[in-house]
């Protein structure tokens, strides 16, 4: 069973992945920032098997987590944005929306589907989920992946590696430096202008610098 389960965002209409822990609260959509009142899951067959964990168990139980670390989570990728799985120094997966995860094979990026091989089976990634508005980079938001074989969720489907997330990480030197190359092949001059914030954000700033 499925510790997650798909609301959506009243505002913005984003399918989320909301957790039992999560019923009866009100959350910030990830995409919009709305209010989100996670409510009870639609059918009971999808709460089947949680024992004990009935509204008012979810309640106690959150009552006594005031800091909520786990926030919502898209269900979907976003066609619009674009998302990056880094290694300790290099790019191992992008995705593109209609292009699905393409994995680094040395030469360039291939359909992961076909390039089972190129895709590490253990070690710590860095999901890196950049967010467009009208096609300009707005921001970044970095998730830790480290379960044994959550990669290879991007070959079954590519939405699966959303569950595997784990808490909000920061970029390593050499993880911004990477990203930074990487953006600055695939984006012309004038959309890079124009993401000053993401931009700042991968430069890394010597700490004698100053
Ligand atoms: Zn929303």
């Amino acid at each position: 069973m499925s510790e997650f389960f798909q609301i959506r965002c009243p505002a913005c209409g984003v399918k989320l992945n909301a957790k039992f822990r999560h019923i009866g609260k009100t959350k910030n959509c990830p995409k919009c920032g709305a209010d989100v009142f996670v409510p009870e899951p639609p059918n009971s067959l999808e709460s089947g098997g949680l024992q004990g964990a009935g509204a008012e168990g979810v309640a106690a139980a959150s009552a006594s987590l005031p800091n909520e670390s786990i926030s919502l989570r898209p269900a979907q990728l976003e066609f619009h944005d674009r998302y990056f799985i880094l290694g300790k120094d290099r790019i191992v997966a992008v995705w593109q929306g209609g292009e699905g995860w393409k994995v680094n094979v040395g030469s360039g990026f291939a359909p992961a589907r076909s390039n089972q091989t190129a895709i590490p089976d253990n070690g710590v990634f860095a999901f890196v989920h950049l967010v467009c508005t009208d096609g300009i980079p707005s921001a970044l938001e970095i998730h830790r992946i480290s379960s044994r074989g959550a990669l290879m969720a991007i070959v079954r489907d590519e939405n699966a590696v959303l569950n595997r997330l784990e808490e909000k990480t920061e970029l390593s030197p050499e993880q911004k430096d990477v990203l930074m190359r990487y953006m600055r092949q695939i984006y012309m001059v004038d959309v890079l202008d124009q993401a000053k914030d993401v931009l700042d954000s991968l430069s890394i700033i010597e700490a004698n610098s100053v």
